[in-house]
C-alpha cells in the first residue's frame, strides 16, 4: 500500500476535457479549454466523492499551465509545462503528475515530456473527446483512472489513460476523429485496462515497454529557450510528389524534414532527389511512414535516418530535440 501524505500533482493545459458546449446534448461542437483544473478536480475528487482505494492517503495539488485547444499546443507551453513537471516532480513527497490536454496533440506532448523530464516518476495524460457538460461526458471517468493509474504506476514512465486504457507514449497515437475510443498503440496494444478502477496489466506488457535512453544535455534546464529552436517540417510522399515543397522549405531556412514515406518509408525519385541537396545544406532529414501502425524497418535502401517506431509527428520532436543536441554540443 501507497505511503501516506504523497502528493499527485495536477496539471491542466486545457482540450475538450475542460470543453463546454451549448447544451448538454452537443458533443461535437463546442468550446474547448473552458473550465479550470481545480473545477474538473472538484468533479471527481471533491470532498463527498469515493475515490479508488489506490488513492487513499493521496493529497491532490492542481495547477492551470495553459488553457487551450491542444492544436494550438506551442514550443512555449511545452517548455512551460516541462519546467513544471520538473519542479513537482524533484519534491520528494509528489510521487507522480497527471495532465489533463486535447487528444489532437496529446501523442506529441507525452513523447516530448518522456525525453525532456528525467524523473524516476510517472507522468500521467488524460483527455476527453467529450465536453465537460455533455450528458455522458468521457472525462471525469478517464480523470478518475488516470488519478487512479498515477498513483499505482512506478518509475519513469509518460502514459496516456483514456477509454479504460493505459497506452506508453512511445507507441500511442490518436487514430479516430471522433470515436469515444481515440487512441490506440497498434501492434504494440495498451499495457493495461481498466474496469471498475481495478487495473488489469496485459502479460509481459509493462516489461515490454522501452525505458528512456535519456540525454543529460537534454533536460528542459539544459535546453536553449524555445524561440532558439529548429523548425522542422513534415512532409508525405504519395502520388505525383514533386520537389517544390522541399525546394521552398529549404529556401525559407528549414532546419530539419522528416517524411512520412509511403510504406516502409520509401519516398519517389525527384523528392529524393532534392532531400539529398538539402542535406548537404545542412537540412536533417528523419524518415518515418504515413502507414498508421508498424516501424520503418532498416534496409539498404534507406538513405536517410529512419524514425523507427516513431509516427511522423513524434519524429519530428525526436529531430528537433537531436538537432538541438548537436548545436548544443558543438557550441560546448
Ligand atoms: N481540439 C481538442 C483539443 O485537442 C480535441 C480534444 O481535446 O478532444 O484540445
Amino acid at each position: 500500500m501507497q505511503a501516506k501524505n504523497q502528493k499527485i500533482v495536477v496539471l491542466g493545459t486545457g482540450g475538450t476535457i475542460a470543453g463546454e458546449s451549448n447544451s448538454e446534448n452537443e458533443g461535437l461542437s463546442y468550446q474547448a479549454a473552458q473550465r479550470s483544473i481545480h473545477d474538473l478536480m472538484q468533479a471527481v475528487a471533491g470532498k463527498s466523492q469515493a475515490l479508488p482505494e489506490a488513492l487513499i492517503g493521496f493529497q491532490f495539488d492542481t495547477e492551470q499551465v495553459s488553457q487551450i485547444d491542444s492544436k494550438d499546443m506551442d514550443f512555449d507551453i511545452w517548455h512551460r509545462l516541462a519546467l513544471r513537471c520538473d519542479h513537482w516532480l524533484s519534491q520528494a513527497d509528489v510521487h507522480s503528475v497527471v495532465i489533463t490536454h486535447g487528444t489532437d496533440t496529446l501523442e506529441e506532448t507525452a513523447y516530448f515530456l518522456s525525453q525532456v523530464v528525467q524523473h524516476n516518476k510517472p507522468i500521467v495524460l488524460t483527455c476527453a473527446m467529450r465536453p465537460a457538460n455533455f450528458k455522458d461526458a468521457d472525462g471525469p471517468q478517464n480523470m478518475r483512472d488516470a488519478l487512479n493509474a498515477a498513483s499505482q504506476l512506478e518509475g519513469q514512465g509518460v502514459w496516456l489513460v483514456a477509454a479504460g486504457e493505459i497506452h506508453h507514449s512511445q507507441y500511442v497515437q490518436k487514430v479516430h476523429p471522433t470515436r469515444l475510443n481515440a487512441f490506440d498503440s497498434g501492434e504494440w496494444g495498451p499495457v493495461a485496462e481498466m474496469r471498475d478502477d481495478q487495473i488489469y496489466w496485459r502479460q509481459g506488457a509493462l516489461e515490454n515497454c522501452p525505458q528512456n535512453q535519456w540525454n543529460e544535455g537534454m533536460t528542459i534546464q539544459a535546453l536553449a529557450l524555445p524561440t532558439e529552436w529548429p523548425w522542422v517540417e513534415i512532409i508525405t510522399n504519395h502520388v505525383h510528389a514533386t520537389a517544390k515543397h522541399v525546394e521552398v522549405l529549404l529556401d525559407a531556412g528549414v532546419d530539419g524534414l522528416v517524411v512520412a514515406g509511403t510504406g516502409n518509408g520509401s519516398i519517389c525519385q525527384v523528392t529524393k532527389e532534392a532531400l539529398l541537396k538539402a542535406q548537404t545544406r545542412g537540412v536533417e532529414i528523419c524518415l518515418a511512414s504515413r502507414c498508421n501502425q508498424g516501424p520503418v524497418v532498416q534496409t539498404p535502401n534507406h538513405v536517410f535516418q529512419i524514425a523507427k517506431e516513431l509516427n511522423p509527428s513524434k519524429a519530428r520532436v525526436a529531430l528537433i530535440l537531436n538537432i538541438l543536441s548537436k548545436k548544443q554540443s558543438h557550441n560546448n
